[in-house]
């Protein structure tokens, strides 16, 4: 087994059933992905729409799962859902972005899948809702506006951390923050995917009920 491939098995073997692992492939040549494909990987990871595209072309298996993770620009939206393989935008983090990717899937006539991008850390650089942004959004139902778009759930980061107690906290807060919205909108159907936990804390976010975990250096090696 190559290394990859090694990493790919010692995590999977850690995860609970019903926890997906998507492989962070950014900054990694498609060579990588080729790699953790051989070995069973389907789910992949990526932050920037060029990038993406064309690990997309250069890899046109069509049961690649491709994730996008990064700061989606809403001048490149259309761009993203043109390709028509996008599994999953993990990082909606405004309202703005979302009502345009809802109107380029009609456009398109595809239904997108996304999660709301929660913010929680402590970092002001990272994006994302806040949680009463959040609150707000679901409160007063504008998800029903929504024509060719999905919200699968929530995804989140932790602060940048060595304070396993503040990681904690933003995780249970993540959690949180997603059960109180399924108690405003008891009707809300498809709600369930919760994306938390990176290489160095995924583990914590199991413990807090992530769904999803986006793992990069630990299978890829780091990125610089
Ligand atoms: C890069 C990135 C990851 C992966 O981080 P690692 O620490 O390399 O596992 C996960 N989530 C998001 C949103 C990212 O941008």
């Amino acid at each position: 087994m190559n290394n990859i491939a090694q990493a790919i098995a010692d995590i999977r073997s850690t995860l609970p059933a019903g926890v997906e692992l998507v492989a962070v492939s950014k900054f990694h040549p498609a060579q990588a992905i080729a790699d953790a494909y051989a070995a069973g990987q389907r789910a992949f990871g990526e932050s920037r729409v060029q990038e993406l595209c064309a690990k997309i072309e250069a890899l046109p298996a069509d049961d690649i799962r491709w994730h996008f993770i990064g700061h989606l620009q809403t001048n490149k939206v259309r761009q993203l859902i043109a390709t028509r393989r996008i599994a999953l935008i993990e990082s909606v983090d405004s309202e703005r972005l979302l009502s345009i990717i809802d109107a380029e899937s009609e456009r398109a006539g595809i239904v997108s899948r996304v999660l709301m991008q929660v913010h929680v850390a402590q970092e002001e650089t990272k994006t994302g809702f806040s949680p009463d942004e959040l609150l707000g959004y679901f409160a007063n139902r504008r998800f029903e506006s929504l024509k060719a778009t999905h919200i699968c759930g929530l995804m989140g980061m932790a602060s940048n951390t060595d304070d396993a107690e503040r990681i904690n906290a933003d995780f249970a807060a993540i959690a949180a923050l997603r059960k109180r919205i399924l108690e405003i909108c008891p009707d809300l159907r498809g709600f369930d995917t919760l994306s938390m936990g990176m290489s160095g804390d995924y583990p914590m976010a199991i413990a807090h009920g992530a769904t999803l975990v986006r793992v990069g250096t630990a299978i890829f090696g780091s990125r610089y």
